[in-house]
């Protein structure tokens, strides 16, 4: 049996007379930037994050980096995040103009631990960039309550999220802004990049909106230092398609997770650790990630049998090489170390098969037998 980490072909066959009745609306139109599919999607998207504003970008690193710059974070700023995290987090805060200063994770969580981030407060500190890693949301009601308390902006990346709730609170309900990647593999992918900032800051919105159209306002009129960075109709007509069946897809990947977990808990529990669903927390399951102290032969043995597996991520950005400048060093953040030597991502998608499951867990109950 053959195990991809995710397949995006059935899901397509499901929706490919609707993507292709979009697509041919779109090109008929001939409306390919900023028209009425991208209107759509950021009102729907807004709604749906209970903000009042959507604004539809190029990716998702772009809208990170927009929503910082929108929020008047710059030269000068220190912006606190997790070292655990796809490089973009800390690359849109470099790109920003601003400084990454780490925080570690919380280990069960995986996300930016509320009880280390006042220690790297500075007064030089202007925000907060908690990331909901794999699908759960960081604890931002305590992540609200530090930034409120040391007067700092919180800016949720959100790539991996869409959906996630803490308690009542969406995602971007407790964030000056929070932002959303529509990469192919998210779990709303686009065919191709897409992104959106997300905010009930008027002020931030409307300057998002200027940011991603050069700085222009009125056009041609250059106030401030924008770039090219827009949601496009193609794009946003397949999105459209899509967002009807997210909370479907979600609760899919919620079963497919309790699954993994029931498995390999009676299986192989002394050799694997299982994610943890926070309590009062809704994970959306963007990765199934299990921790193990032999991870990368794991990985190898699962290759050979056919099973897909993916290390997000395996060098935190702390000791990435383009941020030596920066000064941190190995040890700095032993808990985002560690994670990152032990986390290894299982196949999951929507439309994954129970009998895959089985597999994946059998391999893996297999290496560990030996
Ligand atoms: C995917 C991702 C991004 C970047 O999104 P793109 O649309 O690929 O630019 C940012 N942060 C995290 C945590 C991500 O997973």
């Amino acid at each position: 049996m053959k195990v991809p980490m995710l397949d995006l072909s059935e899901q397509y066959a499901s929706l490919k007379s609707e993507v292709l009745e979009a697509l041919d609306s779109v090109m008929s139109s001939s409306q390919f930037i900023l028209g009425d599919n991208v209107k759509k999607l950021e009102a729907d998207i807004a709604k749906y994050s209970n903000v009042s504003h959507g604004i539809g970008c190029g990716n998702g690193s772009d809208a990170i980096h927009i929503a910082l710059q929108a929020a008047g974070i710059g030269a000068g700023d220190e912006v606190i995040t997790t070292p655990f995290t796809f490089f973009a987090t800390g690359g849109a805060i470099v790109r920003a103009g601003a400084t990454p200063v780490y925080a570690d994770i919380d280990p069960v969580s995986f996300n930016l631990d509320p009880n280390e981030i006042e220690k790297h407060i500075t007064d030089r500190t202007k925000a907060i960039i908690p990331v909901h890693l794999y699908g759960q949301m960081a604890d931002m009601v305590r992540i609200r309550e530090i930034a409120d308390k040391h007067n700092l902006i919180v800016v949720e990346d959100a790539a991996q999220a869409i959906g996630a709730k803490q308690g009542d609170y969406t995602v971007g309900q407790l964030g000056d802004a929070a932002t959303y990647s529509f990469f192919p593999t998210k779990n709303l992918g686009a065919y191709g990049d897409g992104g959106m900032v997300v905010t009930n800051n008027d002020d931030i919105a409307e300057k998002s909106r200027v940011i991603r159209v050069h700085g222009s306002k009125p056009k041609y009129y250059h106030s401030v230092l924008g770039y090219n960075s827009r949601l496009d109709e193609i794009q946003a007509a397949v999105l459209n398609v899509k967002f009807p069946h997210l909370d479907t897809w979600s609760e899919q990947r919620r079963k497919h997770a309790e699954f993994y977990t029931s498995l390999l808990n009676e299986k192989v529990s002394e050799h694997v650790q299982t994610p943890v669903i926070v309590e009062g927390f809704y994970h959306v399951f963007h990765q199934y990630t299990i921790l193990t102290e032999r991870r990368d032969e794991l990985q190898a043995y699962l290759k050979e049998n056919g099973v897909a597996t993916m290390i997000y991520y395996p060098l935190p950005l702390h000791v990435q090489p383009v941020f030596e400048s920066l000064g941190y060093k190995e040890g700095d953040y032993p808990k985002a170390e560690k994670a990152a030597n032990q986390a290894l991502s299982l196949p999951m998608f929507p439309e994954l098969k129970e009998e895959q499951q089985q597999y994946v867990v059998e391999k893996i109950a297999e290496f560990f037998a030996k």
